[in-house]
């Protein structure tokens, strides 16, 4: 594997010579929505409050990782980070740091209607709105709840107030909504959405994933190339985890994020930091690195940050879900902060 070749002197870099930069901040396990492949009907065990980090103790950990570990852009995600009253002000105080990072949200936009103009106000660049179907029905479905409306109208509010480009990610279900592809594609095209198909990881917390029922990147450009002329975009991907392609010639394209099937281990950039201010240095890794602890106990910002450059440093190679020994992770997607 190449080394990254602009690492900062003091950064996160692991043993394998790729640099963290990209940092998934979760703002609460919690979450309005109960999509099927992410967490059963009745919800799960939330984190106790106490464990949550505060939000000044969520903004001083950002603010190291910004300030001296080379991080550049930040996600806030959850759970739903629209549920975290504080998350105006702590994308305020993200936006105020200098070096200033890009920001994002990931969200499913309950609310956003509500928020979006706050949220642009504080500086926030884009969103990232999950969305899986645009029929009523498929929706209630799979996320269990009657809230598609709620979701068309924060993804026109993220639109209004710039926060673009509003991308919809966008996960496939065998006989649920597999069939949906082509007209989810027209419908964000339509409406100026840049859309994302990810394939199904093993991180329900019901531990229902099946490898052999998922569906997979090459069905997903199967069933898209029945409607539509794909090439693939010649724009340099780099990180980005999405294969882009332009769609009947272009301007507007699809990605097809293939984790499962065609892993970007090798060019993986991101650092995770979850709700009660665990590091992870992969969505699948086993361990976690205690920050909240210290932090508590008065630690240091140095200190801190050289508790981060551990706990990246021992990043694994690959995430491994091909691998038979395989285990899934302790936490759900939810829990860690997709
Ligand atoms: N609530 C926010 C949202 O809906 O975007 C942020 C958290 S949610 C866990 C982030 C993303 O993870 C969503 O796009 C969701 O579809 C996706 N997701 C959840 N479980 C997944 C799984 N097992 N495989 C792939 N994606 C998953």
């Amino acid at each position: 594997m190449a080394p990254t070749t602009h690492a900062h002197p003091e950064g996160l870099v692991d043993r394998y010579g790729r640099q963290a930069t990209d940092l998934r901040v979760s703002l609460t396990d919690r979450c309005n929505l109960r999509c099927e492949y992410c967490m059963p009907a009745e919800g799960l065990d939330w984190l106790p409050s106490d464990d949550v980090l505060t939000d000044t103790e969520v903004v001083r950990l950002i603010n190291v990782a910004v300030t001296r570990l080379g991080v550049d852009e930040v996600r806030f995600t959850g759970g739903e980070p629209l549920v975290r009253r504080g998350l105006v002000d702590i994308v305020g105080a993200t936006t105020a740091l200098r070096p200033r990072p890009r920001t994002a949200l990931t969200t499913n936009a309950l609310g956003l209607q509500r928020t979006a103009r706050a949220l642009a106000d504080a500086g926030l660049d884009r969103v990232n709105v999950s969305l899986d179907t645009i029929r009523p029905d498929t929706f209630a479905q799979i996320t269990r709840r009657d809230r598609l409306h709620d979701v068309l109208s924060g993804l026109s509010a993220a639109a209004e107030q710039g926060l673009a480009p509003v991308k919809i990610n966008a996960v496939l279900l065998r006989d649920v909504n597999d069939d949906q592809a082509p007209e989810l594609l027209r419908w964000a095209i339509d409406h100026g959405y840049e859309l994302r198909f990810i394939e199904q990881m093993p991180l329900d917390a019901q531990h229902g994933w099946r490898r052999d029922t998922m569906i997979t990147a090459d069905e997903i450009f199967d069933r898209l190339a029945e409607q539509f002329t794909l090439t693939p975009d010649s724009e340099e991907r780099g990180s980005a985890p999405a294969e882009r392609f332009l769609v009947d010639g272009g301007p507007a394209t699809v990605g097809v994020i293939a984790s499962v099937t065609r892993p970007f281990c090798g060019d993986c950039d991101r650092v995770r930091l979850t709700a009660d201010g665990q590091v992870r240095n992969c969505l699948f890794a086993r361990e976690e690195s205690d920050l909240r602890t210290p932090l508590r106990d008065g630690a240091d910002d140095e200190e801190l940050a050289n508790r981060w450059r551990l706990a990246v440093a021992g990043k694994r190679a690959g995430h491994g879900i091909d691998d038979p020994a395989f285990v899934q992770p302790t936490r759900s997607m939810s829990a860690i902060g997709g």
